[in-house]
């Protein structure tokens, strides 16, 4: 049913966020005949499907690869391969297989990571470099407000940042949950990833497919992006420390962390730097996601929270979360 009070012109769901999981949403939406209307706080789509350049250097710095464990995510590649924006990356021997994965096949995006989003953006109403900074229920509508002091409008709003910026958002709009809802989502916990991309001078000494990951010590991986075939211009490399690392050392200062990095890994792939950039990521990946592919903050108007918490981690998951949680919108709008 939709509510009477709210403005004909106001798109039928409002979504915070332009990650995979806010794009899936909209796109899933539009094609089932919702308006929507995406806000997101950065300059660019794509969250932490994201991609940067700097000195000649093209660098992802937040997600490397995806691999499908389901046929429903297989097909959405094969999509986005049709699309001319992902590539099969590489593949993992069979030894090395997690049964949880369908292929030995690992994607990325093609040019990089961010074509991924862009291309999920086409069509979309998407306005960026709006953060919401707070929610209220008006005339039977969601109204998100942002730093800017804009408002929207909406019958409906799905939430698709990381799990704390949502509980953060919540608890500034007065927004109260249930003690169950509330310790639920205060219980899927993120685990942080300091960055580092780093422009070599030298070609790094890599394996073919340009990736190395450890079982001990403070780097989780290292990714030479010229390898993976997005920086063409320049040797550049994305330094992932691990969780535990990123956790002990969040506040460090960005030339300490920079010092420290570069010390462990530049002599294990024997190169020198060039220039640097630091990234901290607060949420990278998700610890244990909650089951459920979506959960409902409040019925009417509909107002529920999606995202890589939600179901299965990684992109996989936030694109799944984002699908379904549209689906439910619509069953909420109808
Ligand atoms: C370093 C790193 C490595 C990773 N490696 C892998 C990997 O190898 N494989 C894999 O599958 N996954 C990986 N991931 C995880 C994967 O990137 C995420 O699971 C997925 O991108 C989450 O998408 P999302 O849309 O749910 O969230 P996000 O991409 O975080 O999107 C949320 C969006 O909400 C916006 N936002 C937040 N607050 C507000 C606000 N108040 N107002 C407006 N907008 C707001 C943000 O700007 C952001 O664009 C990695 C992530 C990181 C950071």
């Amino acid at each position: 049913m939709v509510v009477a009070s709210c403005l004909d012109r106001d798109p039928s769901c409002l979504i915070v966020g332009a990650g995979i999981t806010g794009l899936m949403a909209a796109r899933e939406l539009r094609r089932l005949g919702i308006q929507v209307l995406v806000l997101d706080k950065a300059r660019g789509v794509g969250g932490r499907m994201a991609t940067r350049r700097f000195d000649g250097g093209v660098f992802d710095h937040g997600t490397q690869y995806f691999a499908p464990s389901s046929a429903w995510f297989q097909s959405r590649i094969a999509e986005w391969i049709d699309g001319g924006v992902t590539k099969e990356w590489f593949r993992v021997r069979s030894y090395e297989m997690d049964e949880r994965f369908l292929s030995a096949a690992r994607y990325c995006g093609y040019p990089a990571m961010t074509s991924i989003p862009k291309l999920l953006a086409e069509g979309v109403p998407v306005h960026t470099g709006e953060r919401v900074t707070r929610l209220d229920v008006v005339d039977g509508c969601w109204r998100a407000t942002t730093e800017a002091d804009t408002t929207y409008s909406a019958r409906s709003c799905l939430l698709t940042p990381p799990v704390p910026q949502v509980l953060e958002l919540l608890e500034a709009s007065g927004v109260a949950l249930d003690d169950e809802l509330e310790e639920t989502l205060t219980d899927l916990v993120y685990e942080p990833c300091i960055t580092l991309m780093v422009v070599c001078e030298n070609t790094p000494m890599m394996p073919e497919n340009g990736i190395l990951e450890f079982e001990r010590g403070d780097i989780r991986r290292i990714t030479d992006n010229q390898r993976k075939g997005i920086s063409r211009e320049a040797a550049a490399v994305t330094i992932h420390a691990t969780g535990a690392f990123s956790a002990a050392h969040f506040a460090d200062d960005d030339e300490t962390l920079a010092r420290y990095l570069l010390d462990e890994a530049l002599p294990i792939i024997r190169c020198g730097a060039v220039s640097w950039q630091l990234h901290r990521w607060r949420y990278s990946q998700i610890l244990t996601p909650h089951p459920e592919p979506y959960l409902h903050i409040s019925e009417t108007p509909p107002l529920a929270v999606a995202g890589d918490a939600f179901g299965i981690n990684g992109v996989e998951g936030a694109a799944r979360s984002g699908m379904e949680a549209a689906r439910m919108m619509l069953r909420h709008l109808q």
